[in-house]
């Protein structure tokens, strides 16, 4: 009780001094300058830490290692501490215990929902629904804030064009456009009012092009001209900036010869200076560190370096705690380097109003009501269905009828745990849905399921190890690979169609999780081809954080769903999409090459001075030998139980001036038999150029609904901002002359007109 009145003074005592504002300057801005008047350099210095909370457990938070860290004021924030319970007994500790009484951050890897698990980023992408990656932001923070966290480490908006890269799982696919709605959304979805108890901050990352990691190799070298940063890899990062996001987090590589984390450049002259980034950044798990692996000096050295180049907080490897009073000692560092961090931590604290109630977030009540809620697992499962992309479906196997029986086949079909996907620290594996499970549910009765695993995830166990981290196991069958097929072959005798529940386990993507070979594991392929030759229709439901390889499969199964990994109500989705009691209408965000040598394959390639000017193969063009330059599927492409008829492109002049208007448009119908959404992609190529532009490039899209049979008019507004580019002088503007104005379905089948626009 005498507690409970000692934390009630003390966030009284901050409020009054939070309400004496002085002349010319904010609320915020006096009652940070009033607390870092009291406080020591140590206290400041402790402000830029972030240690791993690993010892954390409920009850044990005053006398544990980092209890003492934070009794001392040598903590800014803790991350990945799950419960109101364990959040609130060490917050006690800071605003009770600790000199100063300054309340902690405590972050989590929130990435595609809480408890209630959303689709793997790169498979949310895929819906093109804006509102729903909103809403998914905004569920997740619901989720996540009524369990005491305030801070998350999303959204990750890391251009990636190499499907070996496993991190391609968290991202939001190859295009900068894209990928940059994308990235306003979920900011959005996550901060909305920060006044409220339902949003916390967000942290963009990984700042920046984490994605281009040579050979796909995660935490590999990056290089690339200036140039390409500027127009495909920094847009999104700078969306997220545009949107009012609160944190960046700095990545694991390099740019430019010198780590992001220590690269005064990226950090302060483009993301300070350029962009007018006023929030705080924070390096990735021990950037810091790491600098000392890449050749940059010892820790104090690179600890210097970052605090140097902007970090402003530390995650995990405390260089800044153990070294930065000594640089400043010796002059390698200023103290007003310092002072800056630390105002830009506490202006975070206080933005998220923990200064006021540092038990903000620490309402058991809504932990109870609020997370994994009826209500939250319906959205996330219509999400779901709306991110899944039907590859192939030869004479409409699918949508499948109730009735009848149905063999379902394969080391994914019978599994929850991997289900949520890549990153999922705050789920309850045992609460997600099953594709066996899921079917059965939406199937009812009149169905016969049936179930035989198949295969298992791979041949070789020590790679099924590794591909089933973090509780994600398979389950290994031991009994020779020929004798589970036989079982699952024999088990689907009386089936009347076979589904094959085949791909990647979530661990196959994801940090740490690179590919050489982005094919199915050849065990699996064997248990489709068994699965094929028994004449049977076979739907191939397949589960995958990347754009797969799968040219074989493309051209041997008559149906493929391509399902990702769609979350907590995942089994529930694919059923509801097989069934057809929802009509997919996802679209792909990434090519799909027909082979790894194909890699990085992308759709808004340049040109080239020898292009193919007709079929491949051409003696001294720009292609291969052994393979056309064909992806299996192409950027934007996704069907649908129903077809979509685009009519000519309709533009409202062919020839403008300076900063006129353009609108074009098309008709859409739905010329099948089931009501149906259809993504409208505008595409833009600017013929000629100051420098070489790509052959095409996303600038728009729409997501319709049309009932069977229905046609509209689709029409996109196109202004000069919609033509500009960052030119050899890193100069953002456009260029008159001729533009080809692309509308489709997909980035390949597309219909066009031209237009000159002069200045
Ligand atoms: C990852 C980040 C993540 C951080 C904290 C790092 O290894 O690269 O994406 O936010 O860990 O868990």
């Amino acid at each position: 009780m005498k507690k409970w009145l000692f934390v009630i003074v003390m966030a009284l005592a901050v409020t009054a001094d939070a309400q004496q504002v002085k002349p010319g300057g904010s609320p915020m801005k006096t009652f940070i300058d009033a607390l870092m008047k009291k406080m020591t350099v140590e206290e400041k210095i402790g402000q830029l830490n972030l240690p791993g909370s690993g010892d954390i457990v409920t009850g044990q938070a005053s006398n544990s290692d980092i209890g003492k860290k934070i009794k001392e004021g040598k903590v800014g924030g803790l991350f990945n501490i799950k419960s109101v319970a364990k959040i609130k007994a060490v917050q006690k500790v800071a605003v009770e215990e600790s000199r100063l009484k300054i309340p902690l951050l405590f972050g989590m890897d929130v990435i595609h929902g809480y408890e209630t698990v959303f689709p793997i980023p790169l498979g949310l992408s895929c819906s093109w629904d804006m509102k729903a990656i909103e809403k998914s932001a905004q569920i997740a923070a619901l989720e996540a804030s009524a369990d005491g966290i305030c801070w998350t480490f999303s959204p990750m908006v890391d251009i990636a064009r190499d499907p070996r890269w496993g991190r391609i799982a968290e991202g939001n696919g190859e295009d900068a456009y894209l990928g940059s709605q994308i990235a306003k959304a979920m900011v959005k979805g996550y901060q909305g009012d920060l006044s409220k108890k339902s949003n916390i901050m967000a942290c963009v990352k990984h700042y920046a092009m984490y994605g281009a990691a040579e050979a796909g190799r995660d935490y590999n070298t990056t290089d690339m001209s200036r140039i390409r940063m500027y127009n495909e890899y920094l847009p999104p990062y700078k969306a997220a900036v545009d949107a009012g996001v609160g944190t960046v987090m700095s990545s694991f590589n390099e740019v430019d010869g010198i780590p992001a984390t220590g690269n005064k450049w990226l950090l302060t002259d483009v993301l300070r200076k350029q962009w007018g980034f006023k929030g705080f950044l924070v390096t990735d798990y021990t950037g810091i560190n790491e600098m000392e692996a890449h050749g940059m000096g010892n820790i104090q050295a690179v600890s210097a370096l970052a605090l140097n180049a902007g970090i402003d907080m530390d995650m995990v490897g405390e260089g800044f705690l153990t070294t930065l009073k000594k640089s400043l000692q010796e002059g390698k560092i200023k103290i007003q380097d310092i002072d800056a961090a630390c105002r830009r931590i506490l202006e975070a604290k206080y933005k998220l109003g923990l200064f006021e109630n540092p038990y903000k977030y620490c309402d058991e009540s809504r932990a109870k009501t609020e997370i994994f809620s009826d209500a939250n697992r319906k959205t996330a499962r219509q999400i779901a269905a709306d991110c899944f992309v039907l590859l192939k479906n030869q004479n409409n196997i699918l949508p499948l009828k109730k009735g009848g029986t149905i063999a379902v086949v394969g080391p994914l079909a019978e599994n929850k745990e991997n289900m949520p996907g890549t990153w999922s620290v705050a789920a309850d594996f045992s609460k997600a849905i099953s594709l066996v499970e899921g079917l059965k549910a939406v199937a009812g009765d009149k169905v016969k399921i049936i179930y035989a695993k198949g295969s298992n995830l791979d041949a070789d166990a020590a790679f099924e190890e590794r591909a089933g981290m973090f509780g994600k196991a398979l389950g290994r069958d031991n009994r020779p690979a020929t004798e589970i097929i036989q079982e699952a072959l024999n088990a689907s005798k009386d089936a009347d169609v076979i589904v094959a529940a085949l791909g990647e386990s979530a661990e196959m993507t994801g940090e740490s999780s690179s590919r050489s070979n982005i094919e199915i594991p050849q065990v699996q392929k064997d248990l489709l081809q068994a699965l094929l030759k028994t004449g049977k229709p076979v739907v191939l439901v397949l589960f995958t954080g990347r754009p797969l390889a799968i040219k074989s499969e493309d051209e041997n199964a008559p149906a493929i769903l391509n399902v990702w990994f769609g979350g907590s109500e995942a089994g529930f989705a694919i059923a509801d999409v097989l069934f057809g009691d929802v009509n997919p209408s996802g679209k792909l965000t990434t090519t799909w090459p027909q082979n790894i040598g194909q890699v990085p394959i992308y759709y808004a390639h340049k040109n080239t001075g020898r292009p193919l000017d007709g079929q491949w193969f051409q003696k001294f063009r720009s292609n291969y030998l052994d393979v056309s330059n064909d992806p299996v599927y192409p950027f934007g492409y996704g069907l649908s139980y129903s077809n979509f008829n685009y009519s000519d492109v309709k533009l409202s002049s062919n020839s403008l001036k300076g900063n006129q208007a353009l609108t074009a448009s098309v008709t859409i119908t739905n010329t099948g038999k089931y009501d149906g959404k259809e993504v409208a992609q505008l595409y833009i190529r600017d013929v000629i150029g100051s420098i070489t532009r790509p052959v095409k490039e996303l600038k728009g899209f729409q997501k319709i609904e049309l009932k069977a049979g229905e046609s509209k008019t689709v029409t996109f507004n196109i202004t000069t901002e919609d033509l500009k580019f960052y030119n050899s002088n890193l100069k953002y503007d456009w260029e008159p002359g001729e533009f080809v104005i692309m509308i489709g379905g997909n980035s390949r089948d597309v219909k066009s007109a031209n237009i000159n626009w002069s200045k």
